[in-house]
């Protein structure tokens, strides 16, 4: 498994999938999730619409797929982050449960390649250095029980601001990832 840690902006990756830190109405909104609904053009609001229409509303933690339409991402994985509470309210195992099921929904299609924003660090205010924390360690975990058993092949980590860049280098390098 390769692991990956850009700078940059997470509609311009070029890999099977990218992971959108989506709201639970799925109608997009600000932040990545805005920047990622422009990119990809109105139909993926049409097929987020759909989905709705099928489930309710996708609940913190829930993670469900949709194609990338003008992305350069075949697939776009919405995922709802958990909204930053002071740390009593199962924030930590909800901002865990994005990642796993991420994952997981990107090896039931059979992907290669995922792209991971920093979810829940923006309006959400889950603190970073936590999010960090959280995201290597459900990611390394997930890779530790699914290895020899997964299309996965590259995961990245896309930070669009310094500060998250600068916690996941340190973090993925302590963890020998990088
Ligand atoms: P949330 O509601 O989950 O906090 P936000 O979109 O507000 O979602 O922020 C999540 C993270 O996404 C923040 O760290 C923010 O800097 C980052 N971000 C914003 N735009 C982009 C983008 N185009 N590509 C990658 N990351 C982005």
């Amino acid at each position: 498994m390769e692991i990956k840690l850009i700078k940059g902006d997470i509609t311009e990756q070029a890999v099977d999938a990218i992971v959108n830190a989506a709201n639970p109405t799925l109608l997009g909104g600000g932040g990545v999730d805005g920047a990622i609904h422009r990119k990809a053009g109105p139909e993926l609001l049409e097929a987020c619409k759909k989905i709705i229409e099928r489930i309710g509303s996708c609940e913190t933690g829930e993670a469900v797929i949709t194609k990338g339409y003008d992305l350069p991402a075949s697939y776009v994985i919405h995922t709802v982050g958990p909204v930053w509470q002071g740390g009593e309210s199962r924030e930590a195992n909800q901002l865990a449960s994005c990642y796993f099921k991420s994952l997981d929904l990107a090896g039931s299609k059979l992907l290669a390649s995922i792209a991971f924003p920093n979810i829940s660090t923006g309006v959400y205010r889950f603190p970073k250095e936590l999010a960090v924390d959280v995201a290597v360690y459900t990611v390394k975990e997930w890779i530790k029980a699914e290895l020899g058993n997964t299309t996965l092949q590259e995961i990245r980590f896309v930070c669009f601001d310094d500060e998250n860049y600068v916690l996941y280098e340190r973090k993925l390098k302590e963890n020998n990832l990088v």
